[in-house]
C-alpha cells in the first residue's frame, strides 16, 4: 500500500510572523498547534499563544483575530501587540513583573484558510462567527443572521457540529481562559459602521447579559483612562442579532459552569472600516478592501491606533479587583482623596468594600455608552 504523503504546511506573510514569534523567546512565548486544518492538499496549523504566567487561575487577557479570513487587518492588530510585547519584555520590568501573574492567550488566526484565501469563511464555506450551537431569540435579519440553506451563501451556519475551527477557538478558551478568577477577551473583527466599537454579548437577543454591572464598570475605566477614546461601547444586539455566536456561546457556557466569583467577559472589537470606503469608494470593488486599510498611511494608522485598548484590557484584567462591583477592596488609606495611597493598597484588597478612592462618587456615566456615532 503506497505510504500517504503528509500534506504540506502553507506559508504566508501571517504565518511567517506567528512562527517568527515562536523562534524569538521561545522560553516566553508558548506557541503551539491547538489543531490542523487541510484545504486543497495543504496543512493550515491553527496557532495558540501563551505569555506570562503558567498558573491558569491567575488574571488573563484573551486576544483572537482572524475567525473571517478576509478581515485580514484583525489578525494584523493581534501580531502588532504580540509582536510589541516581545520587544518590550526585552527591557521593561513593569511588563515582566505584570506577567510574572498575568497572562496573555492569544489564537491570532482563527481561520487560517480564510486568511490565506481572504474568505470569511473557512474552507468549507462556513460562517464561523454563526457556527455555535446558539439560536437568536428571535428572527435575525434574513441571511446575514445566519442561514442553513448553502454553503454557496454568506453567513453559512453549516451542520449542528462545530467546524474544527471553532472547535479549536472553544477548546482553547475552555483551558486558557476558563480556569481564570478574572479573564477578558477580545476578538478583532472589521467591515462594519463607520466607528470602532466594543461589543459584548449578547448577539443572540436584546436581553442583557448577567454582567452588566461588569461591563458598565469597565467602559467607566475606560472613559475615565483615556476620555479620549474612540469606541462606542454596546451589546452587539444594538447592531444587529444573529444565530451561532461563538462568543455568547462561550460566554453563556462560562457562567453555566464557573464559580460566580470568576468573570469571563468576552468582547468583539468590530472595526469601522466603512469610513475607509467613504474616503475612497473604488475600494468596495475589491475583495479586501471594504474589510482592510489599504494604503500604508492608513495601514500604519490601524496599527498604532489600537495598541492602547489592547494594553487597557491587559491591565484591566490584571487589577480586576480595582475596578470590578463588589469585588473592590480598600482600606482607610485608600478611602483619602490621594491616589497614591489608593494605588498601595490595591494589591492587597479586601473583595467586598467599596470602590477604590473617594471620587467614585463622581463618575460621569460612560459617555461611550451614548455617544452618536456622528460625533466621530
Ligand atoms: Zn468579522
Amino acid at each position: 500500500m503506497p505510504k500517504r504523503k503528509n500534506p504540506e504546511r502553507a506559508r504566508f506573510a501571517e504565518s511567517d510572523r506567528v512562527d517568527a514569534l515562536a523562534a524569538v523567546m521561545p522560553d516566553v512565548f508558548r506557541v503551539f498547534e491547538c489543531a490542523q486544518v487541510t484545504h486543497r492538499g495543504t496543512s493550515f496549523p491553527i496557532f495558540g499563544v501563551v505569555i506570562g504566567s503558567e498558573d491558569r487561575t491567575r488574571p488573563t487577557f484573551g486576544l483572537f483575530g482572524g475567525v473571517h479570513g478576509v478581515e485580514r487587518v484583525g489578525t494584523h492588530v493581534v501580531l502588532t501587540f504580540l509582536e510589541s510585547v516581545a520587544a518590550r519584555l526585552r527591557w521593561d520590568k513593569d511588563l515582566r513583573r505584570t506577567l510574572r501573574k498575568t497572562r496573555i492567550v492569544s489564537m491570532p488566526m482563527v481561520n487560517p484558510v480564510g486568511v490565506y484565501a481572504r474568505t470569511r469563511s473557512n474552507g468549507r464555506g462556513v460562517d464561523l462567527m454563526r457556527n455555535a450551537p446558539v439560536e437568536a431569540e428571535r428572527s435575525p435579519p434574513w441571511l446575514v443572521g445566519g442561514h442553513r440553506i448553502s454553503r454557496h451563501l454568506p453567513w453559512y451556519r453549516g451542520s449542528v457540529e462545530l467546524e474544527a475551527e471553532s472547535r479549536a477557538l472553544v477548546d482553547f478558551v475552555r483551558t486558557e481562559m476558563f480556569p481564570s478568577r478574572a479573564a477578558l477577551g477580545l476578538d478583532i473583527h472589521s467591515g462594519f459602521g463607520m466607528r470602532d466599537r466594543l461589543w459584548y454579548p449578547y448577539a443572540k437577543t436584546r436581553r442583557p447579559i448577567s454582567r452588566m454591572d461588569d461591563v458598565l464598570a469597565l467602559a467607566r475605566l475606560l472613559d475615565r483612562t483615556h476620555p479620549h477614546h474612540v469606541y462606542l461601547v454596546e451589546a452587539q444586539s444594538e447592531s444587529y442579532t444573529t444565530h451561532g455566536d461563538l462568543w455568547d456561546y462561550l460566554f453563556d457556557s462560562a457562567e453555566a459552569e464557573r464559580e460566580p466569583s470568576q468573570l469571563f467577559l468576552p468582547f468583539t472589537l468590530e472595526i469601522g472600516s466603512w469610513r475607509w470606503i467613504k474616503k475612497d469608494p473604488t475600494r468596495i470593488f475589491s475583495r479586501s478592501g471594504p474589510f482592510n486599510p489599504m494604503t500604508p498611511h492608513r495601514y500604519d494608522r490601524t496599527m498604532r491606533r489600537h495598541l492602547l485598548l489592547l494594553d487597557f484590557f491587559l491591565r484591566a484584567a490584571r487589577n480586576h479587583r480595582a475596578w470590578r462591583p463588589g469585588n473592590v477592596g480598600v482600606d482607610q488609606a485608600s478611602r483619602s482623596a490621594d491616589p497614591s495611597s489608593c494605588i498601595e493598597t490595591l494589591d492587597s484588597v479586601d473583595h467586598r468594600s467599596a470602590p477604590c478612592g473617594a471620587a467614585e462618587a463622581q463618575w460621569a456615566p460612560p459617555t461611550t455608552l451614548a455617544r452618536p456615532e456622528s460625533e466621530i
